[in-house]
């Protein structure tokens, strides 16, 4: 059975088709600057990349491109689009109501515009994204994936907010939790690793964006994003979280509206606020080892709070079985998994320096260390994979 996994941004569409069956990715690709003039990459395994810069005035011109080209003759995969069984569609987020993965109907999409406001980034393009490849390809099932609703098993303690208890019940402010369908990828392959259904795991998803997330039982228990990805750790641009008075101190003090605010805290804060560098890991550390202070405080408060974080986590299950560095940074910053696992040896945890030292890129490794109580994976994300799956278990 073929299933396709969208993932539509403001401007872009990125798609992958799985052959389930035999468990591999028949093409993938991205469409970018759809509103603005448009460019296509698509790629086939063992196969020349195909790119274009055709006109995407919108997301449905690129979906009905992109099967164009997955039928195509030459750059084709599939002999027609009849052969999709099914279309999957990543949500950041599914509010308090979609907490699974979903048939998406008339009620679902209603239920989703309704709660744009929870999420104004991700949720009008996914909408849209989604209302394409329906128009497109009418007559299949699409399904919901949501990056919140692994979350929906957080205890109400770990979701609530204390604040006064009316802005939860009218206003719906509570910690959502995101990433969660790659937190839930790697735990599930952490507990297979382990052997252990009800192992208690951290894992780490350390990327541009990045978030925390404690496991017991196959359930999510906490997570370090909040209310929106602002809250837990550095980012690339994201501060993570800070005392809240700072937010409204910074408002008054530098005469900043609240969209400036939440700029200066989404677009201009974390890794790239504090080096001045660069949001990208790699830049900051290349500056860090030429001398660069600034970049190498930025590095060691990323370190500093993925800790604090595993200790927590560490406190509220009463142990750690597992943990799990996954993403960009957490699949291939060595140095940075030997920091963060440095010094917590109290806890379980050590890393084997060698073996650490050379994971190779794309696969899993046991990097931890001969004596240590705790097992430490790196384990690399594959959310459309995940989202295939849940798409093939709905249709
Ligand atoms: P993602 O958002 O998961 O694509 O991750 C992007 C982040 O991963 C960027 O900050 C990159 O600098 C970082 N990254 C990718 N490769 C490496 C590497 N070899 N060493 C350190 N950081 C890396």
């Amino acid at each position: 059975m073929k299933i396709l996994v969208v993932n539509a941004g403001s401007s872009s569409l990125k798609y992958q088709l799985f052959d389930m069956g035999k468990g591999t990715v028949l093409a993938k690709g991205n469409c970018e600057r759809i509103g603005i003039d448009g460019r296509i990459t698509h790629k086939r395994p063992s196969k020349e990349d195909f790119s274009a810069s055709p006109a995407f005035p919108d997301h449905r011109a690129a979906i009905g491109y992109v099967l164009r080209l997955l039928t195509d003759p030459t750059y084709g995969v599939i002999g027609s689009v009849g052969e999709i069984a099914a279309v999957g569609h990543r949500f950041a987020h599914g509010g308090e109501r979609l907490r699974e993965s979903a048939v998406l109907g008339d009620e679902e999409l209603a239920y989703l515009e309704s709660i744009v406001g929870l999420n104004p980034l991700h949720g009008p393009p996914a909408i849209s994204g989604f209302k394409a490849c329906r128009a497109e390809m009418p007559s299949v099932k699409h399904v919901g994936v949501f990056d919140t609703s692994y979350y929906s098993s957080l205890p109400d303690y770990a979701y609530i907010y204390p604040l006064p208890y009316e802005l939860y019940e009218e206003k719906k402010i509570r910690r959502y939790g995101f990433h969660g369908t790659s937190h839930r990828y790697v735990a599930g392959k952490a507990q297979e690793l382990l052997g252990d259904p009800n192992a208690k795991i951290v894992t780490c998803h350390l990327g541009n964006g990045a978030s925390i997330t404690a496991t017991v039982n196959g359930k999510a228990v906490d997570t370090s994003m909040g209310f929106t990805p602002q809250d837990g750790v550095p980012m690339g641009t994201r501060s993570g979280a800070l005392d809240p008075t700072v937010v409204t101190y910074i408002m008054r003090e530098c005469g900043l509206t609240a969209e400036e605010t939440e700029k200066l805290l989404n677009e201009k804060s974390g890794l790239l606020g504090v080096s001045g560098v660069s949001s990208d890991c790699r830049d900051v550390e290349e500056a860090a080892a030429k001398g660069n202070m600034r970049a190498s405080l930025a590095m060691r408060i990323l370190v500093h709070n993925v800790k604090k974080l595993i200790g927590a986590y560490y406190a509220e299950m009463n142990g750690i079985d597992a943990l799990v560095f996954t993403a960009g940074i957490g699949e291939n910053d060595r140095a940075l998994r030997a920091e963060v696992c440095g010094g917590l040896s109290a806890l379980g945890i050590s890393v084997d320096e060698a073996v650490n030292a050379t994971c190779p890129r794309g696969e899993i490794c046991d990097i931890s260390g001969k004596n240590a109580r705790a097992r430490t994976f790196v384990i690399p994300t594959n959310e459309e994979y995940m989202i295939a799956r849940d798409t093939l278990a709905l249709v």
